[in-house]
């Protein structure tokens, strides 16, 4: 079936089951090349899922498909390799940051608690050859305290001839893609623009710890370990702070899956290490998470803090109530019977397609929604816990979810460290460092619709 959105002559619109929203996409890779199988649901075969982009591979060019399919292990042991030779003038700063929603598929998959099974794969990548393992979670710090401030901005900017609500989430590159490539405008000016941690994280390393070590941005080879194959789409796009130093904030991204399926295979020995941290001497810090089940608690964070900031309300725990399915959930902050705050949160194909139709229709009665590609959120991307037959491993899943709810909370704004950086780096919370590095532009495609004949 052609796609409706789509020019180029060879898109095709998926077919989706009930169990398995998901469509995918084939690239060429090198593996797939060289005649290699890898045990991880044929990972090798670079197989791009779009849980994700949702409509068709419109959201995906033949040049970004091929880019992609460079983003693999191959790639990776190539610089652990050049670094093994006696050119030195080839040797790179190997640094890989961990999201937090990794983590809890190699405790599960390991039967490890979180802070061993971190210290598993840190040490294995340090074995390797690896010079640095982070968290990403002080990079979803960042993402959060400015989705926070323009969820503010908006609210109060908010009117019926320029509306600037609802504000959506823009942490999942699926989703964004999609809005960007499918939807275009009247939803794109509803993005938040607040850069995503992974994108963060590039700034982080190719930037401020790239200037801390007195290296060139070049000079680093930074991989991300996710949940996802629509992040290494996201390193693709260039980022202004890093590019115009020579360099993207993220070289290759790598799914938790693929990093499992290196240490099943592997007979380096493995001594377990503390994860760094970006600030030299600091070492390891507790493991935390931010609020919400299904992403870096966007939603949770963003209600509290406007609440707060708007309503001087004291929000202690978020009610999530289940309106469609358990995917579509409502949090509404009340007063003597009126409704002051609307948000929602729509994960899978299915509620964003009811999400993007209210907004068509132009009655939309929420004022923020955390969207995320995939159904259940995060922990349930397509780069881990699958089975051999591409499904999603519920057993695995369920396990995931436990450890990943006993991971203790911490608010974004309780980071002594992103409250120094925010000086130190940024020069200020307010400064032009602050828009360059934390936020992002979109495009899409088709003319923009007069907004005013959308009624939020
Ligand atoms: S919901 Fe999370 S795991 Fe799924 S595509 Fe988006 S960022 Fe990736």
């Amino acid at each position: 079936m052609k796609c409706e959105h789509c020019t180029r002559k060879e898109c095709s619109k998926k077919t989706k089951t009930d169990d398995q929203e998901n469509a995918s996409v084939d690239v060429p890779s090198p593996a797939q090349e060289n005649g290699e199988k890898g045990e991880f649901h044929k990972l090798a075969d670079a197989k791009i899922f779009l849980s994700d982009c949702l409509a068709c591979d419109s959201c995906v060019s033949a040049e970004e498909g091929i880019q992609v399919s460079q983003q693999n292990a191959k790639d990776f042991f190539q610089v652990l390799n050049l670094n093994k030779k006696c050119d030195t003038s080839k040797h790179r700063v190997l640094a890989v940051s961990v999201c937090p929603q990794s983590l809890p598929y190699f405790a599960a998959k390991f039967s490890l608690s979180v802070t061993d099974a971190s210290r598993r794969l840190c040490g294995f990548l340090k074995s390797l050859g690896v010079h640095y393992v982070f968290d990403t979670t002080i990079a979803a710090d960042f993402s959060i305290l400015e989705s926070q401030k323009e969820f503010v901005r908006r609210f109060r900017q908010h009117n019926e001839e320029e509306p600037a609500l609802p504000m959506l989430t823009s942490a999942c590159p699926g989703w964004v893609r999609y809005a960007e490539r499918v939807l275009g405008h009247p939803v794109t000016p509803h993005l938040c623009t607040a850069k995503s941690p992974q994108q963060i994280m590039g700034s982080l390393v190719k930037d401020y710890f790239a200037r801390r070590q007195n290296l060139s941005p070049d000079k680093i080879f930074h991989v991300i370990v996710a949940p996802c194959y629509d992040k290494k789409l996201e390193a693709l796009q260039e980022d202004v702070l890093t590019a115009s130093r020579g360099s993207r904030g993220t070289d290759c991204v790598l799914t938790s899956g693929e990093i499992a399926q290196m240490m099943e295979q592997s007979d380096v020995s493995v001594r377990e290490a503390a994860l760094d941290t970006l600030f030299g001497d600091v070492k390891e810090e507790e493991l935390r998470r931010h609020d919400g089940a299904g992403s870096d608690g966007y939603l949770a964070h963003i209600f509290r803090h406007a609440a707060k900031e708007l309503f001087n309300e004291d929000v202690g725990e978020v009610t999530y109530r289940a309106l469609r399915n358990k995917d579509f959930q409502e949090v509404t902050l009340e007063k003597s019977g009126e409704v002051l705050l609307r948000f929602a949160a729509a994960y899978g194909f299915r509620n964003i397609q009811n999400v993007v139709l209210k907004l068509k229709k132009g009655k939309f009665p929420y004022h923020f929604v955390e969207v995320l590609a995939c159904a259940g959120g995060c922990l349930n991307g397509r780069g881990q816990a699958q089975t051999t037959d591409g499904r999603t491993d519920k057993a695995l899943l369920q396990k995931m979810k436990g450890i990943y709810a006993d991971i203790p909370v911490q608010l974004p704004e309780a980071s002594t460290h992103v409250q120094e950086l925010y000086q130190e780096w940024l020069d200020g919370t307010d400064s032009p460092r602050v828009q360059e590095a934390l936020h992002t532009a979109y495009q899409g495609p088709g003319q923009p619709a007069d907004s005013r004949d959308i009624k939020w």
